[in-house]
Formats: C-alpha cells, sequence, structure tokens
C-alpha cells in the first residue's frame, strides 16, 4: 500500500477549549488508486490531508494518535528535513485557492523552474524548458510563450493547471488535492477533474481528492471514503456507494445532489448543522441530524462495521439503510 494512514488523532488546542477535528481515521490508498474524501467543512478531511502532507499547524494543532506510513515509511517518526525530502518528492499538494498560493510577482516559469533549480540542482535555462514541458503536459496552450507571464494574467482554470504542475514537477507517487476545483466554474470543474484523472494514469500515482461535493469526484474516483466528525462514516468502491449507500449520512450527501432530471426539485439537503468540535454528542455524532436514529445512537458510538471486504459502514442500522 502506497499511503496507510491507522486510527490518526488531531487535535486543536484553542482559548475555548480542544477541538477533537480528527478521532481515528483509518485509510489507505494504493499506487494509481483515487480516493476520494468526502465531507462537509469541518469534517477532519483537510486536517487529515495536512498531518499526512506534515504541514499541520503544530501548535495548535497536535497529532495524539495513530500512524502514517508512506510506502512502507513511518512518517510521523522522520524528522523535519526527512519530511521535507518526502513533501515534493514523494508525495505532492494541490489547495483549492491557487491564486494565493502562487507568488504573484514571479512569472509562472520561474516558479515551475524553482522546483528544478532547488531539488534538482539544474541550471535556470534547463529548469525554464522543463517548466514549458509541464505547462504542455497540464494542457496549458502556448506554454512557450505563456512561461513568462505572471499567475494573474491566466484564468482561474489555467492557474489551477499551473498548480497541477507544480504538484507534478518532481513525479510524486502520491498526489493530495484538497479541493482542488471549488472555486471553478462548472464547466472547468469538470475539466480540471479530468486532467487530475488523465495525469493520474498517466504517471500511476495515487491520488486523493478532498471534495465536499459528491458530484465532482463520481467519475474520478475509484473508492469514496466519507467523513464526518472526524471519523469515517463510510468507504467503500464508488459504484457500490451510489447503487446503494450504507450509512444515512451519505445517503443524505447522495440525496442532495442535484440531477438533471430533476430540474426544479427542491435539493433534499441534510438537516441541521454538523456538529461542535470541542463538544460533539455523544454515541453516534451523527445522531442529532439522523432520520434513522434510535436510542442506542445516542449512547453508543458506532464501529466501522463490515459491509463488504471492501466496505465499511459506522452505523448501528447499515442493514437498515442499505436495503432501505
Ligand atoms: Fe443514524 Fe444511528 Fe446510524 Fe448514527 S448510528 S447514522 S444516528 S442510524
Ligand atoms: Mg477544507
Amino acid at each position: 500500500m502506497l499511503l496507510d494512514v491507522r486510527d490518526l488523532h488531531v487535535e486543536f488546542r484553542t482559548r475555548d477549549g480542544v477541538a477533537k477535528a480528527v478521532n481515528g481515521v483509518t485509510l489507505g490508498v494504493d499506487a494509481g488508486e483515487t480516493l476520494a474524501v468526502l465531507g462537509e467543512s469541518g469534517s477532519g478531511k483537510s486536517v487529515t490531508a495536512q498531518a499526512v502532507m506534515g504541514i499541520l499547524d503544530t501548535p495548535p494543532g497536535r497529532i495524539t494518535g495513530g500512524r502514517i506510513l508512506f510506502q512502507g515509511r513511518d512518517l510521523l517518526s522522520l524528522k523535519e528535513d526527512e519530511r521535507r525530502k518526502v513533501r515534493g518528492a514523494g508525495m505532492a499538494m494541490v489547495f483549492q485557492d491557487a491564486l494565493s498560493s502562487l507568488n504573484p510577482v514571479l512569472s509562472v516559469g520561474d516558479q515551475l523552474g524553482e522546483m528544478f533549480v532547488v531539488h534538482r540542482g539544474m541550471s535556470r535555462k534547463d529548469a525554464r524548458a522543463r517548466a514549458v514541458e509541464l505547462m504542455d503536459r497540464v494542457r496549458i496552450p502556448a506554454a512557450r510563450e505563456r512561461v513568462s507571464q505572471y499567475p494573474h494574467q491566466f484564468s482561474g482554470g489555467m492557474r489551477q493547471r499551473i498548480m497541477i504542475a507544480m504538484a507534478l514537477a518532481l513525479e510524486p507517487a502520491l498526489i493530495i488535492a484538497d479541493e482542488p476545483t471549488t472555486a471553478l466554474d462548472v464547466t472547468v470543474q469538470a475539466q480540471v477533474m479530468d486532467l487530475l484523472a488523465e495525469l493520474r494514469r498517466e504517471y500511476d500515482m495515487g491520488l486523493v481528492l478532498i471534495t465536499h461535493d459528491l458530484g465532482v469526484v463520481a467519475d474520478v474516483a475509484d473508492r469514496i471514503a466519507v467523513m464526518y466528525a472526524g471519523r469515517i462514516v463510510e468507504s467503500a468502491p464508488v459504484h457500490d456507494l451510489y447503487k446503494a449507500p450504507a450509512h444515512p449520512y451519505t445517503r443524505g450527501l447522495l440525496d442532495s445532489i442535484p440531477r438533471l432530471d430533476q430540474k426544479g426539485r427542491e435539493l433534499n439537503a441534510i438537516r441541521g448543522l454538523p456538529p461542535n468540535l470541542m463538544d460533539i454528542p455523544p454515541g453516534c455524532a451523527f445522531h442529532p441530524r439522523c432520520p434513522m436514529a434510535g436510542d442506542t445512537c445516542r449512547t453508543d458510538v458506532p464501529p466501522l462495521h463490515e459491509v463488504d471486504e471492501d466496505r465499511g459502514s459506522a452505523c448501528h442500522f447499515w442493514r437498515e439503510c442499505l436495503h432501505g
């Protein structure tokens, strides 16, 4: 397994108390596999990604338990300089907001080239040639001319392609993309998703796609892990999950995707709000919002039940949900 996260716990200490952002996340990604991590904001998906990348804000954040194995190495035992080597060459991240991640006063060619100068000891001239090559690979038209332009001279979609090119530069084994298309128009979203899927195949990488939007990952993900209040509540191959969710929260998310054949119909969004991470409800954290909640749900934390050999649900009533 390329990435193997086991029972990860992350807390944030704030003035008002301890926010339990990640509460025992276990997930794995194989080489060549695309895993979508789905959840509302505050579900712990970005924090999990930051912990994996080693870019968590510490303090206030703190990993309080669990292991992160990458290509068999225990990342949490590495020193910061070793960790830095893993970042970039081993795994790279694409963020939502390309404009604030790119340097506004450096040309995109200089920023892309910098990767090769710093990490590969290339000359400026060779690095520039590699930058053009990378821009080609992420399908930026007229790369040779545009390599000298600045980030603001590109559209949002093109800027996101530049971010993807930066992530690809050192040919990492894993890319983690955190809401890579959220800031973009719907049509551009699909193009950027397709590009990521294509590059994933081309480079035979593992890909983790973090999103709050089940609609945008459906066509590109192999598996989906659904997060709620810092836990994985359902994990399944994408087609199984679409066909019949085994968790009421997943069902709610599926019901809230707008469908072309249901134009004008009110979206069946999940009622209520995600919990305060400083005060997570006892039992199943989803119970205050769950249409299927029973008495046990208010007291007993549901373990991740095995629904199938490659499928799990953290719901006491997963059978009823699956067949309901
Ligand atoms: Fe709903 Fe209970 Fe299942 Fe939680 S355990 S999702 S509250 S039915
Ligand atoms: Mg986030």
